[in-house]
């Protein structure tokens, strides 16, 4: 569980740079689709913008033929006796007219009357006329459907010739050829496949009449699919797919002339390529930006994850006394983790409080309150390290105590001793109950007069007090030795304590006795080097 441990600082700071890289990839792919229909409009817009210019432009072109062959059908009707005149009108018609390959006079009856090629070198069936369909020649500026001259698509343009009465007389017609080379090709090509764009006229049942650079057959079918698609979209520009697949914007203006229109499309893919290098850019010019937000964001979510994750921390670490410094080096700089601290806080002092209690029950003897022998030891550690001054007591003949009145009255005289002793000694001493009727002071920085002087006290006041449970007055014997000057260490100091309170005992009881270097053979019946002597016995 450790090593897979997911702390609240990682959880935020990943979701931190989670939501900023999802803000930024958000923000690019926006941008990438807000450019790529500004791109398909503006595209779309400019195809149809160029449709209409190429259609205003063609017709205007066969305007200038349909003026011409007009001003050469009024002519007519005055020469149509004259077949050599009639050679020469259409002539003059074929060669003074740009992009005409060819004219023909027929008169009513669709006899030819005269026919004449642009350039006279051509040869005849190179501009022939005899495909084009003339039912319609008494119409005005009429346009043939395409037909095949030498293999070239080609329209015929017709005037009918009248008489002053307006009957009638025939009709002047010349051929366009509308492919490679012509003047239609001439007036579209131009503008075409600089950015990918083409465009390609079609008639009003969908067939290409031209196209640069293409084949025929295959431009139909491709045609098709576009202008239906226009057609079916009810719009004049849209995005269409070519019959090979391929993803086109088109657009479509109709012409004036013979229900022609002009397409002009280019594919998606096209339109579309410069947009990569601006995301590219784009991302680029954003990464500065998108990385200080990361940062931000990530140093935003640490601040606020990590007084949580200390206050888990000082909660964990509870028991092993270490949660109190932990919380208080928590950095509670919002209103939810304060709280969060104080609400730890308050058990935490408990708890401690508990401790403690619980430190002190451990410490000390429950009878008389003062320090057990575990009590004693942590007294002695504290004031090692400097000298100190060990009382050894005794009650005098206490056994006797316990047999006269009892087991509980010899309870009482104990407890009534420890009230003396903690009357008596210094703030900074130890008293200590080591054992049934065996009692310890431990005086730090104690002088031996200061310690002789605390133990008289005591066993003065002791010899005076009036005992509980009808005991009457009892006396103790004290023996007194220091550290390091009646012994090396701690250990040493108690046992010479006890020693001077042996010679205490010897010397007749109700005494303090200090040790001295002959306490090591009072045990053999010395008598006491210092003793005070009782001023009052049981
Ligand atoms: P002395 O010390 O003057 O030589 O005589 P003593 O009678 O006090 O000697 P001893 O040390 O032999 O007796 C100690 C007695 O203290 C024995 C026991 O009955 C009594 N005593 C020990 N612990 C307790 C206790 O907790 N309560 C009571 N009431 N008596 C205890
Ligand atoms: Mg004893
Ligand atoms: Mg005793």
């Amino acid at each position: 569980m450790k090593g897979t441990r997911i702390t609240l600082v990682y959880l935020i700071v990943a979701l931190a740079v989670l939501s900023a890289g999802i803000a930024f990839s958000n923000a690019l792919f926006a941008a990438y689709r807000a450019q790529k229909e500004l791109l398909v409009a503006s595209t779309l817009e400019s195809n149809l913008a160029y449709a209409e210019k190429l259609a205003e432009v063609v017709d205007l072109y066969m305007e200038s033929i349909e003026r011409q062959l007009t001003v050469s059908a009024r002519r007519i009707p005055a020469i149509m006796d004259s077949p050599a005149a009639l050679q020469d009108e259409a002539a003059r018609v074929a060669q003074q007219s740009d992009g005409l390959a060819g004219v023909l006079i027929v008169d009513r009856d669709n006899k030819v009357l005269a026919q004449a090629a642009a350039d006279p070198s051509l040869p005849q069936e190179r501009w022939d006329l005899s495909g084009a369909d003339l039912r319609a020649r008494e119409e005005r500026g009429n346009v043939t459907a395409p037909y095949l001259c030498a293999g070239r698509l080609t329209v015929a343009v017709t005037e009918p010739v009248r008489d002053a009465q307006g009957n009638y007389l025939g009709l002047v017609a010349g051929a366009i050829f509308l492919q490679r080379d012509t003047e239609v090709d001439k007036l579209l090509s131009q503008h075409f496949h600089r950015d990918g764009s083409y465009s390609y006229v079609i008639d009003a049942s969908g067939q290409v009449l031209y196209r640069q650079e293409s084949e025929r057959g295959e431009l139909r079918a491709r045609n098709h699919a576009v202008v239906r698609a226009l057609k079916e979209g009810g719009g004049a520009e849209g995005r269409v797919v070519r019959a090979d697949g391929e993803d086109m914007l088109a657009a479509y203006a109709p012409m004036r002339h013979g229900g022609w229109g002009i397409v002009v499309q280019r594919p998606l893919s096209v339109t579309l390529r410069p947009l990569r290098g601006l995301m590219w850019t784009i991302f680029l010019y954003s990464i500065p930006a998108a990385l200080v937000c990361i940062v931000l964001i990530a140093l935003m979510g640490y601040g606020i994850a990590k007084p949580l994750s200390t206050l888990a921390r000082a909660v964990r670490e509870l028991d092993c006394g270490r949660g109190e410094p932990i919380l208080r080096s928590v950095r509670a700089w919002y209103f939810e983790a304060d709280q969060l601290r104080q609400a730890v806080r308050a058990p935490l002092e408990q708890h401690q409080r508990r401790i403690g209690e619980l430190n002190a029950e451990t410490l000390t003897d429950p009878m008389t309150g003062l320090l057990n022998r575990r009590g004693l030891a942590h007294a002695l550690e504290r004031a090692s390290g400097r000298a100190f001054a060990v009382l050894a007591l005794d009650l005098d003949h206490f056994k006797r105590v316990n047999d006269t009145y009892g087991h509980a009255a010899g309870d009482r005289v104990l407890v009534e001793l420890a009230t003396i002793m903690r009357a008596q000694v210094r703030r900074e001493d130890a008293p200590c109950r080591i054992g049934g009727e065996e009692f310890l002071v431990v005086m730090p920085g104690a002088t031996a007069k200061a310690a002789l002087a605390v133990a008289e006290r005591i066993r003065a006041a002791t010899a005076k007090r009036e005992m509980p449970g009808g005991v009457g007055r009892i006396t103790i014997s004290i023996g007194v030795a220091r550290c390091p000057d009646d012994a090396p260490d701690a250990e040493k100091a108690l046992e010479r304590a006890d020693q001077a309170l042996y010679r205490a005992k010897r010397g007749g009881r109700n005494r303090v006795v200090a040790w001295s270097v002959s306490d090591t053979d009072a045990k053999l019946g010395a008598a006491p080097a210092r003793h005070t002597p009782p001023d009052s016995a049981p």
